[in-house]
């Protein structure tokens, strides 16, 4: 240890050169050349300095060693990325003449500082500004879609309402009746694809091994598109391709995912295809013992208008459409919830199309088989014709008027026999009257006693009386809530009356 005080210190060679180590900065002293004439104890590893620099920055430590023959004190200050052991890092870099020895000769210092935390850093908030402004202008553009979106369909319903209190013509009167029924299934398929979008984005989006006969599904979307009215008939034929035997075709998949991507691309070949046909179905990808899963392919394969090649990609962006009028008939929504899903099953959307020929889109998932092999049977059993309920008798929990009239509406030709209880209290009462009810309808969202605690009466008193809920709370959670409750089925709102008379026909085993 040295005897003397830091205020006796000689500042000679030996200090300075202890301090030029110990600096944590990279130090190097070069000639004109650039060859480093000395470097301190982090650099000296570092012989070759023109390699450590971009060829740019050492373009502009070149012009600082010229004018340092020239100029009295001549430096610069650059951020430049070092390449260390093919690493690079941000470093700020000052170069500066030291000393001139003669007239071509002088000695120039180069001194390297890391600025890498500070850049990540500041990229970090680049990204994140970005990231918030991209996420702003898809908002405000959503927003701004939406509003278009919405607006259309409204305005036929609005109008055409106001119209038909205007004719006593039947004629008029049913056209804008089937205007006003067709906008408000077009308000309502854009209000399902928002609220997919919105679980999508939030990653509230579940998916439900569920047992499922593709089968089944796929005759049962054959019977729905066929009797579509926005199929040509005449000119274009629905063909189904089913390779499997029912039994084989029982799959472990999320139902409604999968029939909601079919229905999606069902749609789209619906509508852009006028003459030939839409082939539909699956095929099985059999793979070599010990290469995995078998895989299911899925496809949706049209003859309609097809879709340019540079439109291909662009496409499963949210309202991308391909051709001016393509808004009148669509959101642009739906390819992209179809993507989302297809990758939420774990799988991937394909597309190939030609202008003018068609297009198919396909899709590949796991094919698992359920270890029971017993028959979907309520697959089977589900009938969409009105049923005939003489001698039945159904307990309705429903707190509004008009929802009430819509299901007693639905169901006054099947002669059945209706209690209308108008919150869960009243519904759990009419039980314990012990009215024999064979099956009940229960809204969710009631006051007074909602419909998951009247559930859980009910099932209390009389566990084998079916509960269906009747609810337009469509998030999964709700769902699940219903379910836990002691539900056995729901029906979403607004009533799809096809869909009631199947529930009905299953639960009440018609
Ligand atoms: P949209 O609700 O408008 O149909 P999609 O996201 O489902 O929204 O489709 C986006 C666009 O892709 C459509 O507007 C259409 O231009 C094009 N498209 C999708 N499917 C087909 C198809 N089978 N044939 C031709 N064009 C298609």
């Amino acid at each position: 240890m040295s005897e003397l005080s830091p205020n006796h210190i000689q500042f000679d060679q030996t200090v300075f050169q202890k301090i030029f180590d110990k600096i944590n900065t990279l130090i190097f002293l070069i000639d004109t050349s650039g060859k480093v004439l000395k470097s301190n104890f982090y650099a000296k590893k570092m012989v070759n300095i023109k390699s450590l620099l971009p060829k740019k920055d050492w373009e502009k430590v070149e012009r600082v060693i010229q004018s340092g023959l020239i100029e009295t004190d001549p430096h610069i200050e650059i951020e430049t990325e070092l390449i260390i052991d093919s690493d690079k890092t941000w470093h700020s870099c000052r170069i500066g003449c030291l000393e001139r020895c003669a007239e071509d000769e002088a000695v120039f210092f180069i001194a390297f500082n890391s600025i890498q935390a500070q850049k990540l850093r500041e990229e970090s908030l680049i990204n994140a500004k970005e990231r918030a402004e991209s996420q702003e202008k898809i908002k405000s553009s959503f927003i701004a879609n939406m509003s278009h979106e919405i607006r259309t369909p409204m305005n036929s319903i609005i109008g055409f309402s106001d119209l038909i209190g205007r004719t006593d013509n039947q004629e008029e009167q049913s056209q804008y009746l089937e205007i006003i029924k067709s906008s408000g299934r077009f308000l309502l398929n854009i209000i399902n694809d928002v609220i997919d979008i919105s679980q999508i984005e939030s990653g509230f989006l579940h998916i439900k091994a569920q047992r499922v006969n593709i089968n089944y599904l796929i005759n049962e979307l054959a019977d729905i598109y066929r009797s579509d009215a926005r199929l040509d008939k005449q000119n274009v034929e629905i063909i189904t391709m089913m390779p499997l035997e029912d039994k084989k075709a029982l799959i472990l998949t999320d139902k409604t995912r999968i029939r909601q991507i079919l229905s999606n691309l069902l749609d789209n070949a619906v509508k852009f295809t006028k003459k030939g046909n839409i082939e539909f179905g699956y095929k099985l990808i059999k793979k070599k013992e010990n290469e995995g899963f078998p895989l299911i392919r899925f496809h949706v394969k049209d003859t309609g208008i097809g879709i340019p090649e540079p439109e291909q990609e662009l496409i499963f962006d949210r309202f991308h459409q391909v051709r001016e009028g393509d808004q009148s008939i669509g959101s642009g929504l739906g390819l992209a919830i179809v993507k989302a899903l297809v990758e939420k099953l774990g799988g991937s959307l394909s597309l190939v199309s030609k202008n003018g020929i068609g297009s198919e889109f396909s899709f590949i998932i796991p094919y698992l088989q359920p270890n029971t092999q017993e028959p979907d049977t309520r697959e089977s059993m589900m009938r969409g014709a009105i049923p005939d309920l003489k001698g039945r008798h159904i307990l309705i929990a429903e707190d509004i008027d008009e929802n009430y009239k819509l299901v007693s509406s639905a169901l006054k030709k099947s002669s059945v026999k209706l209690t209308w209880a108008k919150n869960g209290k009243e519904a759990v009462e009419a039980v314990i009257r012990d009215e024999h009810f064979d099956l009940v309808l229960m809204d969710l969202s009631m006051p007074i006693m909602d419909g998951y605690k009247a559930t859980e009466h009910i099932k209390a008193l009389q566990p084998k009386l079916p509960i269906i809920a009747l609810t337009a709370h469509v998030v999964d959670g709700d769902m699940e809530k219903a379910f836990e409750a002691g539900c056995d089925d729901y029906i979403k709102k607004p009533l799809d009356i096809l869909s009631f008379y199947r529930k009905l026909n299953f639960h009440l085993n018609m």
